[in-house]
């Protein structure tokens, strides 16, 4: 198809920056170019229809470490790191909270669970010897102990009497706050392009050529922001990771309310509008699963469901409404990679699982890079 003098002239003509992918990282990022950059001229380009990773696909956790998955942190990364990592997650919350308003993103702070199996003896016991230690280490940035033990109260099966419990985290609805974003970018004048992949691009003096599906065209900067799919137009050390999930048909009386992480974080699950959304089970075939393919996998979500009726809702009727997959960018370390590739390419990618948390902080952070 050949574009029209009026469309290159109108959206191909003089972009400043370019950004591929319009997840969380990409429209923060937008947004803060505009705001250092006034009159830039800034395009979106996004490959899906809707945005089509991990930003309008994840479970919607406010979250920055349960206690299990702290501890384990800290065999692989130094104690300032693990502070560090913490400390992120908790001021891109709030960077997330200031910018779109808590009404808007319903961001409810119910708090968030550890359970653990009866299986989990031992890890149990490690996360009880080391609760103190955690708190303390944590409590520069809380000015309070994070980490309590709780009963529980919601009536799981087949978990330890007790639960970690973690008063500071909340959790928010994933579409209103992708929804909040879209608009507020577009209401900034930037445009966003869909259903338009950034193929490749070459680096010239004081531009980047960029090929699409669709159209090539000239930006003076390209700001790759695409997370999970990264390796497909970068050579940088991120995996995608599948995540799977379900959600229930809205159940009468429902009484389980916050955020909750099972068997090490590989499972969780929480209430939104009546329902339980429940999603992991990466771990049962974690070869498989590093895929950019959304789709759904029979053995995964068959274990969801048999936790749903065996742990979760043991005692109370369900039926599954809607079941989706998203991708996440993974890596051998847990810190993002925000960083300048050449003179005019840059890129913030290798979210994990704290998204959310951590999104509009690499998205700023990118803006600041280029
Ligand atoms: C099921 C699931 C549950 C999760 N739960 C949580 C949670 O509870 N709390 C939390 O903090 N985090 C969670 N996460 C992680 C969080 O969602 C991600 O870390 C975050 O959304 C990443 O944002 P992003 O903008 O970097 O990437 P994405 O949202 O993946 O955005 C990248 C975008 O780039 C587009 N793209 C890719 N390649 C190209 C290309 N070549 N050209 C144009 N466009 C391209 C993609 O379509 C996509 O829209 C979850 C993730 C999943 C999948």
């Amino acid at each position: 198809m050949n574009l029209s003098y009026w469309e290159i002239k109108s959206w191909l003509t003089n972009i400043d920056f370019t950004i591929a992918g319009s997840g969380i990282v990409g429209l923060n990022c937008a947004l803060n170019l505009k705001k250092k950059h006034p009159k830039a001229n800034i395009l979106i380009l996004e490959k899906g229809t809707l945005p089509q990773g991990a930003s309008t696909k994840n479970a919607g956790f406010a979250c920055f470490g349960s206690l299990s998955e702290i501890i384990d942190d800290l065999n692989t990364h130094s104690e300032q790191e693990v502070i560090e990592l913490v400390k992120k997650r908790v001021s891109g919350l709030q960077l997330l909270r200031n910018t779109l308003g808590d009404k808007i993103i319903n961001y409810q702070q119910n708090g968030g669970y550890e359970l653990f199996t009866k299986e989990d003896s031992q890890l149990f016991d490690d996360c009880l010897s080391k609760k103190d230690s955690i708190n303390s280490l944590l409590n520069p940035i809380f000015n309070e102990d994070v980490f309590s033990i709780k009963q529980n109260t919601f009536n799981f099966k087949n978990i330890k009497e007790n639960y970690v419990f973690n008063q500071f985290e909340g959790q928010i609805d994933t579409g209103n706050m992708m929804m909040a974003l879209l608009v507020l970018v577009q209401s900034k004048g930037i445009k966003i392009l869909n259903n338009c992949t950034v193929e490749s691009f070459v680096e010239s003096n004081n531009s980047v050529k960029i090929k699409t599906n669709q159209f090539e065209f000239s930006s003076s900067k390209l700001l790759a922001a695409t997370n999970g799919f990264a390796n497909q137009l970068l050579n940088e050390n991120v995996k995608p990771a599948r995540a799977q999930v379900l959600i229930t048909k809205p159940i009468e009386n429902l009484h389980i309310k916050g955020t909750f992480h099972l068997d090490k974080g590989y499972y969780y699950f929480r209430n939104i509008n009546n329902r339980i959304l429940f999603g992991g089970g990466r771990n049962l075939d974690f070869k498989a699963e590093e895929t950019t393919e959304l789709n759904q996998s029979e053995r995964i979500q068959n274990k969801l469901e048999e936790l749903l009726k065996t742990t979760i809702l043991p005692e109370t009727p369900f039926e599954i409404d809607y079941r989706w997959s998203g991708i996440m960018g993974v890596g051998n370390q847990k810190k993002a990679i925000v960083k300048q590739l050449s003179n005019n390419v840059f890129c913030g990618v290798r979210l994990g699982g704290m998204g959310v948390a951590i999104g509009s902080l690499v998205g700023k952070e990118l803006a600041d890079l280029a």
